[in-house]
Parts: structure tokens; C-alpha cells; sequence
């Protein structure tokens, strides 16, 4: 009898206990449950999942998060371009804009035989270390392009090499990421069209007495480009001239009137 007592107690306590662990673990799986952004997850899917953070977020997922919620455009992702901006404009539900396809150009064309070196330099081929060495690097012009590669370096796309001596972008090759633009120490990288089809290829702010001393190609700032250019597309701020890609015509007209050859068709 009273082992039949101690049996039922046995199991109206176990029975009890079954039922505070079932509470316990239901109010812990509503405490940590994750929502899961549904059109963050089909975001995330879209982007093409290179993690190189050239969105300027942390990986894909943060963009993915920051588009989700409103933060960020949907042609965030400079790599992904305007295939991956449709979709995601369709996942979001709204227009998709038109998102210009850009790549990277390097403003020097002051290469092994066109830019005076001051030594001939054999350490460590990082940029930002020749930045230390004396006269800030080898070349006399402390503008131009150091060929230490970092920028090779940095990009995951296999879209710039140095070539004889100064970097060199293959525009084809090239998904805009800016990792370059960002670790260049001379600041000589910028986005430009793909479709350009011209662009200064210096940043010298060196007077053109000087540039004409140590580079074969370096911008002397005479004005003839802008004082030619019919769509008024070029100003020479700084001894150096720039050409605003938006009102550039494709003329040709300042690249075959630069003296210095300063100008490239890209
Ligand atoms: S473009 Fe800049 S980072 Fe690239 S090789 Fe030239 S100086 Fe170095
Ligand atoms: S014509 Fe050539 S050298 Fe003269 S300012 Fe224009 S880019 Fe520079």
C-alpha cells in the first residue's frame, strides 16, 4: 500500500518537473528567438558574396542588413553592379535606379621611361613602406605612382597589375570595390565610367617647369585641354587638369591637343 503511494508520488513529481523544464525552455526560446529578416536573407543571397567591403560595410551580411532596413541604396554593392541591383530592387519592391557602371583608373602615367628616378630602389615592394624611404620613394615626382604594388595587393579581382613601374587597371576586370583607391599612399586612384573614354593621367600639383624635369608624360598645367575642350568639361585647379567625366563628350579633342600626352584614351 504504501509502496503504491510512494510510486504515484514518484510519478506526479516527475510528471511535474516534465512540465516546469517544458515552461522554462518555452520561455527561453521566446526570450533568444532571432526574428529572421525574410528580405534580408533573400539580400544577402543575391549579393555576390565576395566580403571584399567595398560598400563600405562590414561584409555582405552587413549590407545586406543595411539594406534591408532602408540604410543603404539597392546598388550598395559596387561588385554585384546592375544585375544584383535589380534583383534586389525587386526584392524590396521598389525601382530600380540606374547605377553607372565604374572602375578604377590610376592618375600616373610617369612609368619606368617616362619619370626620372632619384635611386633605384630594392626594398620590401609595399607603397606605404617606400613612403618611408628617402625622398618618399625613388621617383623625383613625389605625385606619381611608386609601383610597389600595393594596390595589387588589396584586390581580390585580379584587375590591377603594375606595369613597367606604375599600376596599371584592367578595366574589364575591375569591380569598383575602391580596396585600391583606399591603401594607395598617393592617393592617385579614382572611380571613373567605364565607359570613359578619356582621363588625366596625373595628379602632379608640381609647377610645369618642374614636371617637365623629371616626367615625360606629367601635366604642366598650360590649359591648352581646357581652352580646347568644346563641352567645357576640363578645369586646371593645382597645376593639374581634371575632366568632369559627366559633362565629357568623348570628343578626343583634349587627348590629341595635350603637348605632354598627359591625357590617355582609356
Ligand atoms: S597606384 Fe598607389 S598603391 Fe598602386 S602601385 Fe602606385 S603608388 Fe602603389
Ligand atoms: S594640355 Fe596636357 S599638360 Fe596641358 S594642362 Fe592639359 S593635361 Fe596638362
Amino acid at each position: 500500500m504504501i509502496s503504491g503511494i510512494l510510486i504515484a508520488t514518484c510519478v506526479v513529481a516527475g510528471v511535474g518537473i516534465v512540465i516546469v523544464i517544458g515552461i522554462i525552455l518555452g520561455i527561453a526560446d521566446m526570450k533568444l528567438h532571432v526574428d529572421v529578416d525574410e528580405k534580408e536573407a533573400a539580400i544577402l543571397e543575391a549579393l555576390p558574396g565576395n566580403n571584399c567591403g567595398g560598400c563600405g560595410y562590414p561584409g555582405c551580411s552587413g549590407c545586406a542588413a543595411a539594406i534591408a532596413k532602408g540604410e543603404a541604396a539597392v546598388n550598395q554593392c559596387p561588385v554585384g553592379g546592375a544585375p544584383v541591383a535589380a534583383t534586389i530592387s525587386e526584392i524590396m519592391g521598389v525601382e530600380a535606379s540606374d547605377s553607372k557602371r565604374m572602375v578604377a583608373f590610376v592618375h600616373c602615367g610617369g612609368d619606368c621611361e617616362n619619370a626620372q628616378q632619384q635611386y633605384e630602389y630594392n626594398g620590401v615592394a609595399d607603397c606605404r613602406l617606400q613612403m618611408q624611404a628617402p625622398g618618399a620613394g625613388s621617383k623625383t615626382c613625389s605625385y606619381g605612382c611608386l609601383g610597389g604594388g600595393s594596390c595589387v595587393s588589396v584586390c581580390q579581382f585580379d584587375a590591377i597589375h603594375v606595369v613597367n613601374g606604375i599600376a596599371v587597371v584592367d578595366k574589364d576586370e575591375c569591380k569598383a570595390c575602391g580596396k585600391c583607391i583606399d591603401i594607395c599612399p598617393r592617393h592617385l586612384i579614382d572611380l571613373i565610367p567605364y565607359d570613359a573614354q578619356e582621363s588625366v593621367a596625373c595628379k602632379s600639383q608640381d609647377m610645369g617647369k618642374l614636371v617637365n624635369g623629371y616626367c615625360k608624360v606629367g601635366c604642366i598645367a598650360c590649359h591648352i585641354c581646357e581652352k580646347n575642350c568644346p563641352a567645357g568639361a576640363i578645369t586646371v585647379e593645382n597645376n593639374v587638369a581634371s575632366i568632369d567625366q559627366e559633362k565629357c563628350t568623348h570628343c578626343g579633342t583634349c587627348v590629341s591637343k595635350c603637348p605632354k600626352k598627359a591625357i590617355q584614351a582609356v
